[in-house]
């Protein structure tokens, strides 16, 4: 164990392979997170209706346990059982042609990709930070807001199971000397929440819709707690100039119902990863654009 450490911190391209692949082994996880939470979710806010309505709860949120371990992963399809070799990431849908092994159904490729992701999003961590523990912490945020973005861009939820937590780990590791000042943490975690919260206000007293969810703001909060507030003018102004964009090419494209809301989240996402890792290049553009 004592050499295989040394190993890694002595050779950056061992320790950016290592993270790489460890990154895959949580991307499969990652599949399993989006795919059941949601539905978790779902589970238990049936059963607190039926419980307040004090009805019978519905089948199937009475029958098995269902949570991110239990049920064992099974073929949506056939219903067979996947077994370990069957479950390598990316490997195993190689192998498989992309095909369930007992019944040919087409595996999606949102799986393996999702995986790659998880990969290459550690990879850049490991090589961004370098041996030690803050591309471990980042890694982990990088699949945090991974899984987040593909959630919110299913169901247009961001689960407050993820949100949350990410939040109070930014203040964490803040609040023990980690990338900004605690009181830098603090408030960026207040300003994140209140400035999505006060422009979904004023979009919905102006236009009597809602412009984005409260889970936007949690992000967005949890976000300021790891970055710092001086982060959030970046990653509001790149997630909305990305998702302006993204959302006139799809209207241009006759991909999207105008009116229809996009989700916001995954925009929101990929800003605050791009500022995690590339932070000090993202200030310097807005402050060389803005102030001269
Ligand atoms: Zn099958």
């Amino acid at each position: 164990m004592a050499d295989l450490l040394q190993l890694l911190a002595s050779s950056p391209t061992a320790f950016i392979v290592t993270l790489s692949v460890f990154g895959l082994l949580v991307g499969s996880f990652l599949n399993v997170v989006i795919y059941r939470l949601p539905l978790m979710m779902e589970r238990a806010w049936r059963t607190e209706c039926a419980a307040f309505d004090q009805t019978e709860p519905t089948p199937d949120a009475r029958d098995e346990v269902f949570n991110l371990v239990r049920p064992r992963s099974r073929c949506p399809h056939c219903a067979a059982a996947i077994s370990a070799f069957d479950n390598i990431p990316l490997v195993s849908w190689l192998l498989l042609g992309g095909r369930c092994r007992h019944c040919r159904t087409a595996i999606p490729l949102r799986y393996p990709l999702v995986e790659c992701c998880a990969g290459v999003l550690a990879g850049l961590a490991a090589w961004r930070f370098g041996f030690g523990p803050f591309a471990l912490l980042a890694a982990g945020v990088s699949w945090t807001l991974l899984a987040l973005a593909v959630i919110d861009y299913d169901t247009q939820l961001l689960p407050d199971d993820l949100t949350l937590p990410l939040l109070w780990a930014g203040l964490a590791v803040n609040l023990g000397g980690g990338l900004v000042g605690l009181q830098a943490a603090v408030i960026g975690a207040m300003a994140g929440y209140l400035s999505l919260w006060s422009v979904y206000w004023a979009f919905r007293l102006a236009t009597g819709k809602e412009g984005m969810g409260y889970g936007d703001f949690k992000l967005l909060a949890a976000l300021g707690a790891w970055l710092g507030w001086a982060a959030l003018p970046g990653i509001i102004i790149g997630a909305a100039l990305v998702g302006a964009l993204v959302g006139l090419m799809l209207i241009g494209l006759g991909r999207h119902a105008r009116g229809k809301p996009i989700p916001f989240g995954p925009f929101l996402a990929a800003a605050g990863w791009i500022q995690l890792l590339w932070g000090n290049v993202v200030q310097d553009l807005l402050l060389g654009t803005f102030v001269r």
